[in-house]
């Protein structure tokens, strides 16, 4: 298939070039596959790695876990690998796994439609160019749309406004009045890169976030040596990262007793980095740790001592504009003026799929279909929605350990159900509605008692209208890897060509 095609078929469609969709591919290739396109919509492969560009971006799961199990990297240069090291491992992936003449890059799906006549889908790009496929893979990840807080006057607002998702990375902010709104995993990176460089900054803190200590270090040439020549030592260290991970989870799960330790080392943290008593209060969260996702760093408290940072913890009120000068108004009248708005907001988690971009049988658009909270079997297929599977689809993010142990359950589970469709002469294959119902009644059984519904806190893991958990998987790992190890056919409706 080439781009300039006006209608082309392929067998696989996989949307997406993150780690979801680079994974899919390179499992594919490996297995013989070579009748597959991957449709990224943005000018290189990474994903969430290549869109976020903010200052000081980089992973909080440490790089030997942050990579595939079927492709090691030895070359990590630091224990928490920035942007641009994870864009460039999976660039590598790309190479390694000779995927390059199956992506088409700068192509934006804008929908696609199950075509009951022809029993395929119909995607369609942003020129309006189409393709057809028997199967898509969408990997297009829950943290793609951008969330815009609903502040008044923010409309209005003609300065310069940036989202963190939304960087340019030629922005100088040398100098500048900077507001950031937001205190989540975004913000704590980037404050920290910003604060030298601008003449005052504001933070806007709606709640505060527990944070533990981020034992970030180089990894140095040698012992990334020792990593090539050794690579069961690499695995080793893996699998002790995993394990410390999986210990979290009965704190999250179980009982909030559990997660003393953790707790207390957030505690020791912030007293130990902030010696001012009304800014330490201010950053002590008053619910339980886990609920929202903790966060990992060792500068952000120390930038908030510095004499040009300010957090501020009162509501803001409006945006206010007066002869061409811009402020933040607070609740208590409080008037901050500001050159630079940094909007730290986080994504749109309970709305991944925008109206009309994915519509199947009978016309049934999945984002109504999730107007009440995305729900699917097993994270990964959705009952109208024949020959679709989701990667990192609704709770099948994690709240304690790497996402990528996640994305690889699911990609073998998408081979073993592609194989018996192979296998069996199959041309559909669509979840029945009662294993998906009876999935999700389980699935909500085991959140009800978890931190992250019961911990007093308010999230991106909670659906602003059902308040339902759609997002996190309630367990171990390990849990849904063995769930997801064989395609169980007897749920599904398979229908012969
Ligand atoms: P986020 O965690 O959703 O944080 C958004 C922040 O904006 C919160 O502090 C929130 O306050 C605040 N906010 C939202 N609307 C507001 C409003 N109207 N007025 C005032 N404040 C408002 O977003 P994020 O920091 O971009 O992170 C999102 C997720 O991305 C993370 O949880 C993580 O999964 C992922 N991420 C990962 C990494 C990594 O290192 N792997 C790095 C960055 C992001 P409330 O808390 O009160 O809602």
């Amino acid at each position: 298939m080439t781009l300039s095609d006006s209608s082309s078929h392929v067998r696989i469609a996989i949307v997406g070039a993150g780690f979801g969709g680079i994974g899919m591919a390179a499992r594919l290739a490996q297995a013989g596959e070579r009748d597959f396109v991957i449709l990224e919509k943005s000018e290189g492969v990474g994903g969430t790695w290549w869109v976020n560009r903010y200052p000081g971006c980089a992973c909080d799961v440490p790089s030997h876990l942050y990579s595939f199990s079927f492709a090691p990297n030895p070359n990590w240069g630091r224990r928490f690998a920035p942007r641009h090291e994870i864009q460039t491992y999976l660039e590598r992936c790309v190479d390694q796994f000779r995927l390059r003449d199956h992506l088409r890059l700068n192509y934006s799906v804008h929908n696609m439609r199950w075509d009951e006549s022809e029993q395929q889908w119909l995607i369609t790009n942003q020129h309006g160019q189409q393709l057809t496929a028997d199967i898509v893979v969408s990997a297009i990840g829950g943290l793609s749309r951008p969330a815009w807080p609903d502040i008044p006057g923010l409309e209005q607002f003609s300065g310069r406004l940036l989202h963190s998702q939304l960087w340019d990375e030629s922005e100088d902010l040398q100098g500048q009045r900077v507001a950031v709104i937001g205190t989540g995993a975004s913000a704590v990176q980037l404050v920290p890169e910003i604060a030298d460089q601008v003449q005052h900054l504001c933070v806007y803190q709606r709640t505060p976030n527990w944070i533990l200590p981020r034992p970030d270090r180089v990894i140095g040439a040698r012992a990334q040596m020792r990593y090539r020549r050794l690579p069961w030592l690499q695995k080793l260290i893996r699998f002790s990262i995993w394990f410390n991970a999986e210990l979290r989870v009965p704190g999250l799960l179980w009982s909030r007793k559990l997660a003393w330790g953790h707790k207390r080392l957030a505690q020791w943290h912030l007293r130990r980095q902030i010696g001012d008593r009304e800014l330490q209060q201010k950053l002590m969260p008053d619910y339980d740790i886990g609920c929202k996702r903790v966060l990992l760093s060792s500068n952000y408290y120390p930038t908030l001592m510095q004499t040009n940072v300010e957090l501020i913890d009162t509501p803001i009120a409006r945006i206010e504009e007066r002869a061409g000068n811009h402020a933040i108004v607070d609740q208590k009248g409080g008037r901050r003026p500001v050159d630079t708005l940094i909007l730290a907001t986080g994504f749109q988690a309970t709305e991944p799929v925008p109206t009309g971009m994915i519509v199947g049988r009978g016309g049934l658009d999945l984002n109504q279909v999730w107007g009440s909270g995305p729900q699917a079997y097993r994270g990964i297929c959705v009952a109208g929605f024949p020959n679709l599977f989701l990667l990192l689809g609704p709770n099948t993010a994690l709240g304690h350990n790497s996402v990528i142990l996640m994305i690889e359950a699911q990609i073998k589970y998408i081979l073993n159900a592609l194989r018996h469709l192979q296998q069996h002469r199959l041309q559909t294959i669509e979840i029945r509605p009662e294993p998906q119902q009876q999935y999700n009644k389980k699935l909500q059984r085991r959140l009800r008692d978890s931190v992250w519904n019961d911990g007093g806190c308010g999230s991106w893991y909670l659906h602003p209208e059902s308040g339902l958990n759609t997002t996190l998987w309630p367990g171990f790992t390990w849990q849904y890897r063995q769930m997801m190890k064989r395609f169980d056919a007897d749920n599904y409706r398979l229908e012969s060509r």
